[in-house]
């Protein structure tokens, strides 16, 4: 998963990114003031936008109607002060999806990003199950038929991606985007490699295909 961090506080923005890449295992990309995050949010498919609202150049309620004007449905967490509280059930209205009051703890934080992109894609349950995978959010523990699987942490995160899409055919590209910040074209011969990693983990000594490869469209998570 990659998130946009749009956070002027540049000490706090480099805080939050680090717990949601150590504690979540997302990909994190941060905008210092709302004209770049209005900009890297429409150019980029995140999945999940944390949006301070006082923000240099553009506020974060002008950042947050502009993409729903353009029917842009990535979901919005918005980071407010606590004096600014009057102010959030317009920013509810106005297509926010969730709020968390300043100071915050990074853990109850990260708890809310993680229900948020589960919520976007369809999922309210912290457990991802595809066919006799499971696929635990919470502590990225993954069983297939109630054996534990032992995952490296980006195998860990290719497979969670593809539980947020079952039985859909998921580009390399996508997995791309979706896994690595700005960089992303760095690493686009590695997903081959995570791909077989996982297969050989999962498939072992089962005959059921459980990652399709489509060749030159992607791959499958069947269940
Ligand atoms: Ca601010």
């Amino acid at each position: 998963m990659r998130v946009l961090v749009v956070e002027d506080e540049q000490k706090l923005a480099n805080n939050v990114a680090r717990g949601l890449r150590e504690n979540a295992g997302y990909a994190v990309d941060i905008a210092l003031d709302g004209e770049d995050g209005l900009f890297m949010a429409e150019s980029n498919p995140y999945d999940l936008l944390l949006l301070d609202l006082m923000l240099p150049k553009m506020d974060g309620m002008k950042v947050l109607s502009r993409l729903r004007e353009q029917s842009i449905r990535i979901p919005v967490l918005v980071l407010t002060a606590r004096d600014e509280k009057e102010s959030i059930v317009a920013l509810l209205n106005s297509g926010a999806d969730d709020y968390i009051t300043k100071p915050f703890d990074l853990g109850e934080l990260i708890a809310r990003c993680k229900a948020l992109i589960r919520r976007s894609k369809g999922h309210s349950e912290a457990v991802l199950k595809v066919g006799d995978v499971n696929v635990n959010t919470l502590d990225h523990t993954v069983t297939r038929a109630g054996r534990p699987i032992r995952l490296t942490a980006m195998e860990y995160r290719v497979l969670e991606y593809l539980a947020h899409r079952p039985n859909a055919v998921v580009s390399k590209t996508e997995l791309l985007e979706h896994l690595y910040d700005y960089n992303w074209e760095k690493f686009s011969n590695v997903i081959e490699v995570y791909i077989s990693g996982l297969r050989r983990k999962l498939e072992d000594g089962s005959s059921h295909q459980v990652i399709q490869t489509l060749r030159g469209q992607g791959y499958v998570l069947r269940d």
